[in-house]
């Protein structure tokens, strides 16, 4: 429930197609009313056709920005006055701040990640990581791993519709980054199981292993896995993968996406309001 809208609350929300399941107006609001602040947050079901328009409104219409889901965090790009970093790199955004009319673009999605990430106990800064996939998720952890000081980056993707992008990614990481990044074919298992040897942190960013394939793993072979290795899926349905369990099963420690969702949104909040999002108490409501 909502309480105290005033003639002066702000808005804000989530634009995408579809919206009506995410969690961010439970986070976004209960953290609102926990801080006092005079803000609202609810989702807009809008695709990429009247996408300019909207965009068009909230900015003049004093709102203090919005989060963009799919099939939005690429085609908002156009309608957009400037971009972070990171979101320059992957030609993407998911949070956007409106600084008095000014609409500035950020991708916290790969933030969320580092600090789950991070929470986990894995300290991956100044080692490598790898990263199976190259669609939205893959590249905005990339990115943000590179920027943050991740040392060396091997992307990994099928010889498919990604791995153009991929290509790209690593090229625009190289350019742009002090990480030193590189691409394997997913087939190519004895490529992976060297570079592994010296990687901290394996990721998987593909959707392989979400309910309801929960059979399916991008990594089949376990021999790959290694004590020393931390193994993650920003996948969160099922909490534990059968990339996970194979992983903790070989004495991996694993760790699932729920928690780059929360903080995807602890670091939007704090764009918005400079406020620190009361984590804990979202936590324990709803992960
Ligand atoms: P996406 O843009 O469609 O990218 C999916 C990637 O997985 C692509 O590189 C795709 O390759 C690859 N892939 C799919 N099936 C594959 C297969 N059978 N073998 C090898 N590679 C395969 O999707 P996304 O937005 O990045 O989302 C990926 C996953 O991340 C989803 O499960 C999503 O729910 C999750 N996610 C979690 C969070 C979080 O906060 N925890 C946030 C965002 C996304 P092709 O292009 O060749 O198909």
């Amino acid at each position: 429930m909502i309480h105290h809208i005033t003639g002066l609350t702000r808005l804000g929300g989530l634009l995408g197609s579809p919206v009506s399941h995410s969690i961010s107006p439970m986070m976004h609001n209960d953290s609102f009313r926990e801080l006092g602040l005079d803000y609202v947050y609810l989702c807009f079901d809008i695709g990429s056709e009247k996408l300019g328009n909207v965009v068009s409104a909230l900015r003049d219409m004093n709102t203090y920005g919005f989060n963009l889901t799919m099939p939005d965090k690429e085609a908002v790009l156009p309608y957009l006055d400037e971009l972070s970093l990171a979101s320059q790199i992957i030609g993407a955004v998911n949070t956007v701040k409106n600084e008095n009319g000014r609409l500035v673009g950020h991708m916290t999605d790969g933030i969320g990640y580092m600090r789950s990430a991070k929470e986990a106990g894995c300290h991956v800064i100044g080692k490598e990581m790898m990263i199976l996939g190259a669609g939205g998720a893959a590249s905005a952890i990339a990115v943000q791993a590179a920027i943050d000081g991740v040392s060396k980056l091997h992307l990994v993707s099928r010889k498919s519709r990604s791995w153009e992008k991929a290509e790209k990614l690593v090229r625009q990481i190289n350019e742009n980054t002090n990480c030193q990044a590189d691409l394997t074919d997913l087939a190519d298992t004895g490529t992976l199981r060297t570079l592994l040897v010296s990687t901290t942190l394996l990721t998987n960013a593909t959707s392989l292993g979400m309910a309801p394939n929960e059979k399916s793993t991008p990594l089949p072979d376990t021999s790959l896995f290694h004590p020393e290795l931390t193994v993650s899926d920003v996948i969160y349905h099922p909490r534990e993968t059968r990339l996970l369990a194979e992983a903790r099963a070989a004495g991996c420690k694993t760790f699932n996406g729920m928690y780059m969702l929360l903080y995807q949104g602890e670091a939007a909040f704090k764009i918005w309001t400079g406020q620190d999002m009361p984590t804990e108490l979202i936590k324990e409501r709803y992960f």
